[in-house]
């Protein structure tokens, strides 16, 4: 967009998460007028340091689950805890999150005909009988374990979203994103890459849940922003699209890529398998490479090092204080 053009308004729900926060400062970056939503349940204003000096940004703390406040022509909709210890932690903030969230952004394209862009994600896809998922994989998840608040909560929101498509219309782009990981991933998120860094930073020993063969595909957030973006800037879209990389890691190899990124060598301990722990998991990206052009190019060694780098940064700034 040149910046001597009107600028278009987008709104991001979960602004100050993990990958709002990138997504916000990419906007600004293109020349959009950004509107950040957030209710701060895992979201950390820092994340918005940047973005919070931009006079085109504006924060609003709010809920995605009440009627949403701005006027924009493209909704971002990242609103949601991604990490299993904080989805789990209030799963009804969760489910509700993302299926009253659905709802609501329905009610506001409904009014403004604006684009919505919702990142759902591969747990939709529970413990995969198929292997690697392509969108057209039904899911194997499990309604009433752990996870489900979750996973259906991310599936019911397909499905109101899906709906609001056929039945009116709605521009709606689904993403199935898989594990995504970089800076600014919160440090106590309980996810594999931040254990493992925190955990090799503290020269604690590596927690391996069940015996580490469990396999995810771990995708550098610069390289997962390259889809998003696009899925709201394309002009031709065919929902759902998985975004991530399709580059396959068991549990136990990331563990040994933290430890040489570090230098350090630390013991493994094993600890019990969470329940419906997915086994493996890995995108067929052949429709986002069509439609968004996604090609992945951060190998997960230097990935990890940029990551290890800013948890290094945030840990002594921490200890500092
Ligand atoms: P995150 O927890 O860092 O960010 C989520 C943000 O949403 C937080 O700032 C939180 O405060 C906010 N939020 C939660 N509930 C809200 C509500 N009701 N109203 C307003 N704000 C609310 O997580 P993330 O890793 O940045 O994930 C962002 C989105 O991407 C989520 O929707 C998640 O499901 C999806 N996703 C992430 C991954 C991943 O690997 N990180 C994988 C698949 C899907
Ligand atoms: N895991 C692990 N040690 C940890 C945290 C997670 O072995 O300290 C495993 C977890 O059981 C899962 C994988 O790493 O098999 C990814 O977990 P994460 O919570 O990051 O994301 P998920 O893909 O399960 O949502």
């Amino acid at each position: 967009m040149g910046l001597g053009s009107i600028r278009q308004t987008v709104l991001v729900t979960g602004a100050a998460g993990f990958i709002g926060s990138h997504l916000v400062d990419r906007l600004l970056a293109e020349g959009y007028e950004v509107v950040g939503l957030d209710n701060l349940m895992t979201g950390d204003l820092t994340n918005l340091e940047n973005a919070r000096r931009d006079p085109h940004f504006h924060l609003e703390i709010g809920d995605v689950r009440e009627p949403l406040p701005a006027y924009a022509e493209i909704i971002f909709n990242m609103a949601c805890p991604a990490s299993p210890v904080h989805y789990q932690a209030d799963p009804y903030a969760t489910v509700t999150t993302s299926a009253l969230g659905a709802i609501r952004l329905v009610e506001h394209t409904r009014r403004s005909r604006c684009r919505i862009v919702h990142a759902s994600t591969s747990e939709v896809y529970g413990d995969p009988l198929e292997h690697p998922q392509k969108e057209e994989y039904w899911g194997n998840v499990n309604c009433a374990g752990e996870r489900a608040c979750y996973d259906e909560g991310k599936r019911v929101a397909e499905t109101i979203l899906m709906d609001a498509r056929r039945t009116h219309g709605a521009d709606v782009r689904i993403v199935r994103i898989f594990n995504t990981y970089g800076p600014r991933m919160a440090l106590n998120d309980g996810r594999v890459v931040s254990n493992f860094i925190t955990q090799v930073l503290e020269d604690k020993p590596i927690t391996l849940y069940g015996d580490g063969s469990q396999t995810r595909s771990f995708c550098y957030v610069s390289d997962l922003l390259e889809g998003l973006f696009a899925a709201g800037t394309v002009s031709e879209f065919d929902p759902p699209i998985n975004i991530g990389n399709p580059k396959e890691c068991t549990v136990a190899e990331l563990a040994q890529i933290v430890m040489k990124v570090s230098g350090k060598n630390l013991e493994l301990v094993r600890h019990p398998l969470p329940a419906d722990d997915p086994k493996r998991r890995c995108p067929d990206i052949t429709k986002a490479k069509k439609y968004l052009g996604l090609q992945p190019k951060v190998s997960l060694e230097d990935g990890i090092r940029r990551t290890y780098d800013d948890f290094e940064g945030r840990i002594a700034r921490r200890r500092s204080r």
